[in-house]
């Protein structure tokens, strides 16, 4: 099995690399105190015109069409830099693919330009609620048919982006007397449509720069051709939708587990302690190769995702796989890092801290890491 990169996938990335260690790098600390929103609009902005907002998307949209695997190796070297900026770029690579995978071509030619080419910022995934994470068919959003409009009320929980985004996907009940899951559908709302208000800004543990607020629709009047995809179908995009946006979040925890343990690297070979350096030591040696192995193991596991996904191939339960795996594996890695680079380590003289407190909530958004568990599982059986 050949899991080389092609020419233009290592282009990608190193691209990628680049714009990661000059432009984000060095304002990456400065946007996790949150002062900076501008800086951070603008790195958006670079990122789209860099082709990196709509990888997967079809040109003819104003995508790159570089593919779910150069999608994959992408995420990982912004997120080696800056976690916020990679997880905004993970949410509107996937509200671009949901318009491309069933819009309309008016509602991919109205949309897609924007999000790819970053006149609008970035794109907000509406699913969750407050009663309804996990378990998304549990919604109480409702849009209810008016003549030609429909009209949504209820509350969307931590979305992210919210604050800036231009265009939003948002889930809701359209038929509440269908069996759970198969009444809900899916909509198009544009930032600043009437009766949408952008709620409370949660104050998170970490990935500060990107917005996670809470969307609240009140009487929100969204015309007959916001609708998108099949009537009372939505769920099933949802979760399909879902399964790629994983590949993301893995790739993005990939990112921050190698930073991490990259800059651990290199602080043992340099502290010396007993006469000699750390890395002299078979502990931290230990601790580095075992920490490596996962991250190895996490890269493979989210390559063969990636590329089933590109083939067009049931994914499903891969995608599962990696992102459990790399999420935890890329959240071991930043607490070895810090155990690896001692008492400076804990503190904001170094990345660590901040890299720990980022790769937290990868192995929750996106399903957490008991719900990738009941979807493996679940996969396995039903191959039986
Ligand atoms: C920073 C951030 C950004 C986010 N961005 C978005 C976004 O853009 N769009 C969006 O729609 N949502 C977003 N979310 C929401 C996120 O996807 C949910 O928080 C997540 O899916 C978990 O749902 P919950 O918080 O309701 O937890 P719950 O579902 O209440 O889970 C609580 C605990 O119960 C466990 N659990 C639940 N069901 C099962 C089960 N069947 N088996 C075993 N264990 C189970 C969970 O694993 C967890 O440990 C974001 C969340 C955060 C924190």
């Amino acid at each position: 099995m050949d899991l080389s990169l092609t020419e233009e996938q290592t282009m990608i990335q190193d691209m990628a690399r680049r714009f990661a260690e000059t432009e984000l790098a060095p304002v990456a600390a400065k946007l996790d105190k949150g002062s900076d929103r501008e800086v951070f609009l603008a790195n958006l902005k670079q990122l789209a015109d860099l082709g990196f907002m709509g990888l997967n998307i079809s040109a003819e949209y104003g995508g790159t069409e570089a593919g779910v695997v150069a999608f994959s190796v992408a995420m990982t070297e912004i997120a080696r830099a800056c976690a916020s900026t990679a997880v905004t770029m993970s949410v509107t690579n996937m509200v671009a693919e949901v318009i491309q995978a069933i819009a309309t071509a008016e509602q991919k030619r109205t949309y897609l330009p924007g999000l790819c080419g970053g006149d609008s910022p970035a794109g907000s995934f509406c699913l969750s609620e407050a009663g309804a994470g996990s378990d998304p068919a549990g919604m109480r959003t409702r849009a209810v048919r008016d003549g030609d409009e429909w009209v949504l009320n209820g509350t969307k929980m931590w979305i992210s982006s919210a604050e800036y985004a231009g265009v939003f996907v948002v889930w809701a009940v359209t038929d509440p007397e269908l069996p759970r899951g198969k009444g809900i559908s899916c909509f198009l709302v544009e930032a600043g449509t009437p009766g949408l208000t952008i709620g409370k800004a949660e104050e998170k543990m970490g990935q500060h720069a990107s917005s996670t607020n809470s969307v609240i629709f009140e009487d929100c009047r969204i015309p007959d051709t916001a609708l998108m995809g099949v009537l009372n179908d939505g769920y099933r995009i949802a979760v399909e939708e879902l399964a790629g946006g994983r590949i993301g979040i893995g790739s993005l925890a990939l990112g921050l587990g190698l930073a991490a343990m990259d800059y651990a690297r290199a602080y043992i070979t340099e502290r010396q302690q007993f006469g000699k350096p750390v890395s002299s030591m078979q502990g931290p040696q230990w601790m580095l190769a075992d920490a490596y192995t996962e991250l190895e193991a996490a890269r493979l596991l989210l390559l063969s995702a990636a590329s089933l996904k590109a083939r067009g191939e049931p994914f499903m339960k891969q995608a599962a796989m990696a992102k459990v795996y790399a999420t935890e594996a890329a959240n071991r890695a930043c607490y070895t890092a810090i155990q690896l680079t001692g008492g400076i380590g804990y503190t904001e003289e170094c990345p660590l801290e901040r890299y720990a407190r980022d790769a937290r909530v990868t192995s929750i958004y996106e399903g957490t890491s008991e719900i990738q568990r009941v979807i493996i599982a679940r996969e396995l059986l039903r191959e039986l």
